[in-house]
């Protein structure tokens, strides 16, 4: 075991600060990074808040951070992927069990037995549970381990480990492209990979906001059209006309808005977690035969696709690069929407704390 430099919540209201946490040595199956990026993703926030407190709770102290970028600094004997010096990147997941039958089907994400990058128990003993990416370095299996195109940008590529997965994978399973008209609701850190995304897929890309400020922006990053959704009569228009929607919102809001927009037999994707429940009018499913769907980041193959699919089209997520001495005050501005359109932390700030 040794330690490395951290960020962490001591508890539910309190601001994330410097600590020093356990990091196991690697084993034969293990990678060592020295992480570079890490994006700040609105589910860093609801954790270190334990805001799902309702699903799971969360364990103190609390390490945050599923977006990460960095660079080999050690492998263990039986690694293959990977070699010291590489460039690599780790998500949302650091295990799973690779036995059942989700795992087989190259579903770690939804893995019975799947262990995240950060709250998750840590089966290897080193600390109660795992710590994430607001840290030095990280001590990852090979399997969850990815490459990233050599032409990205690093601080803009952090972000494509969970937002850009997490809208990859619904737009796809959608078989978004072109001919199809697609809704993409909250531009955030998810939704704005969501138009950037369905953009390079082919799609007619409608965007819905609650910030007009947002509208050119929206157009800039891919967008045909943007609907301020707070103006019912922009909503009317586009009554019964999508085929499929995602909903990245991250608070509480009206979904029976947008559902009434796809047209019959039309899907609309929750990957937003608010922390409060939804309420969902059957009416809104009933007409049209509608559907509500949910999706979880994906698997590890289908990442590496996604990244791979990003560098063939130079995709990065938009970044504003910080230090992690900001933190504080970017989660406080993703609490406003105020996020153009992903924090990504450069970790070399750490070293400096
Ligand atoms: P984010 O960057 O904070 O973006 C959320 C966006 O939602 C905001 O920019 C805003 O867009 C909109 N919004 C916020 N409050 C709203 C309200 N009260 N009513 C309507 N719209 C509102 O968050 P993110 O990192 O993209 O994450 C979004 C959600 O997805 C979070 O709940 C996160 O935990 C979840 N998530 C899920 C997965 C998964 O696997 N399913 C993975 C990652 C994250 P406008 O200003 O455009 O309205
Ligand atoms: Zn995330």
């Amino acid at each position: 075991m040794y330690q490395t430099k951290a960020y962490s919540a001591v508890n539910a209201t309190s601001a994330l600060a410097a600590t020093s946490i356990p990091r196991r040595d690697p084993t034969a199956r293990d990678v060592q990074i020295e992480i570079l990026f890490c994006g700040i993703c609105h589910s860093d926030l609801h954790t270190a808040r334990n805001e799902w407190s309702s699903v799971m709770q969360t364990t103190y102290p609390c390490v945050p951070g599923h977006e990460i970028v960095g660079r080999v600094t050690q492998v263990g004997s039986a690694v293959t992927k990977h070699k010291t010096g590489d460039i690599v990147g780790v998500g949302c997941l650091v295990d799973a069990d690779q036995t059942c039958p989700c795992c087989r089907d190259h579903l770690e994400n939804l893995c019975p037995s799947g262990v995240f990058t950060y709250n998750s128990p840590d089966k290897h003993g080193t600390a109660p549970v795992t710590y994430g990416g607001y840290s030095d370095s990280i001590v990852v299996d090979e399997h969850f381990v990815l490459r990233i195109p050599a032409n990205l940008d690093l601080a803009g590529a952090a972000p494509l480990l969970c937002a850009g997965i997490t809208t990859y994978s619904p737009l796809k399973r959608a078989q978004v492209g072109p001919g199809k008209k697609v809704g993409i609701v909250g531009l955030g850190g998810l939704g704005h990979m969501g138009v950037k995304l369905a953009d390079a897929m082919g799609a007619y890309v409608v965007v819905f906001t609650t910030s007009p400020n947002k509208r050119e922006d929206a157009l800039r990053l891919g967008a045909d059209e943007v609907v301020v959704s707070r103006n019912a009569d922009e909503m009317q228009k586009n009554a019964g006309s999508f085929d499929f929607i995602l909903d990245c919102v991250s608070a509480e809001h009206d979904i029976n808005a947008f559902l009434n927009l796809l047209k019959h037999d039309g899907d609309m994707t929750l990957v937003g977690a608010p922390e409060k429940p939804l309420s969902i009018s059957a009416f809104s499913l009933i007409f049209g035969r509608r559907r509500l769907s949910g999706s979880l980041i994906g698997g590890i193959a289908e990442t590496q696709e996604m990244l791979d699919f990003c560098g063939a089209h130079n995709l990065t997520s938009d970044v504003e690069v910080i230090p992690i001495q900001k933190i504080n005050e970017a989660y406080e501005r993703m609490v406003r929407s105020d996020v153009k359109y992903r924090f990504s932390i450069d970790m070399a700030s750490l070293k400096s704390d």
